[in-house]
């Protein structure tokens, strides 16, 4: 076996799937529970979908659960059930392996069709005429150095922020349009009921060609935070990724 060979394979197919998903109908920032619900159901959907994510891991917070006890609660099991991960009723709650959770939907987002890219990190986004149309990303590695290295781009029909706490992308959109987004980017005192009902309400669209979901959701809005529960992040996800579905269905007829 040539070293040279091995090398080269592994060159030739991360650029080619990176030219392939450099025009995605959809770029989903962040690969926590949010965002990799939202990139199973659009892939599911036959959707172009790029997840760009900074870290080396992905699953976001989920791999802690509650200050590092690995385990994740829901309320209900619809889309976990789904996803196919095993979970246990434990009175009014349902239990889950964090582990399991992280891997589970990871997996199925892949395998839907999602396509991850990890150690990227957006660093801007493109908005023209007004429209946010794509997201501007560089090797975390070299930010993290650092280093004075130039990003490159991916263009996006619709851009998901599912960067969770404190809600990056959107950040960029408020650090440049402050009279459009004048709240500061924070959550309210934990109520986990509020939280749970008001992240998946206020899910949507909140500037041309942007969405947003997952905890995120509660930065923009000022909802409160709700701690280890991750029903309302999955539901935000699937929220996220049926409206735009709607509307990528709309623009074709
Ligand atoms: C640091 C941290 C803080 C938390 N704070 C709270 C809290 O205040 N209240 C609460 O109720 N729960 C909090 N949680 C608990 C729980 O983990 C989250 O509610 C849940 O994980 C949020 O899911 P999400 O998918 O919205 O975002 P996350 O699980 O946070 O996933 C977001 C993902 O986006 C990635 N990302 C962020 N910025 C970029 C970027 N620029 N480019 C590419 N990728 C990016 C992150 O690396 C991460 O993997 C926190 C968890 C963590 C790890």
């Amino acid at each position: 076996m040539k070293e040279t060979a091995i090398s080269r394979v592994i060159i030739g197919e991360y650029s080619r799937r990176l030219s392939d998903y450099i025009e995605s109908d959809v770029v989903i920032v962040g690969a926590g529970p949010a965002g990799l619900t939202a990139g199973y159901y659009l892939a599911k959907e036959g959707v172009k979908v790029t997840i760009v994510e900074k870290k080396l891991s992905i699953g976001g917070g989920i791999w802690g659960g509650a200050a590092g006890y690995n385990i994740v609660v829901f309320e209900d099991t619809e889309i976990i059930d789904e996803i196919g991960i095993a979970c246990e009723k434990k009175g009014d709650l349902y239990i889950a392996d964090a582990i399991e959770f992280a891997t589970g939907l990871g997996y199925k987002a892949r395998r839907a069709g999602a396509m991850i890219f990890n150690l990227l990190q957006v660093e801007d986004i493109i908005v023209k005429e007004e429209r946010v149309q794509g997201v501007v990303v560089n090797n975390t590695s070299a930010l993290m150095v650092g280093l004075h290295v130039d990003p490159f781009c991916i263009s996006s029909k619709y851009l998901v922020d599912a960067t969770g706490h404190p809600a990056e992308i959107v950040g960029f959109l408020k650090s440049k349009k402050p009279k459009q987004f004048p709240r500061a980017l924070q959550e309210y005192f934990m109520n986990v009921e509020e939280a749970e009902a008001g992240v998946v309400e206020k899910t949507g669209e909140i500037f041309d060609g942007m969405f947003v979901a997952g905890m995120a959701v509660c930065d923009v809005f000022n909802l409160p935070r709700m701690g280890p529960i991750f029903g309302g992040m999955l539901k935000s996800g699937k929220k996220a990724a049926e409206m735009i579905n709607e509307r990528l269905k709309n623009s074709i007829s």
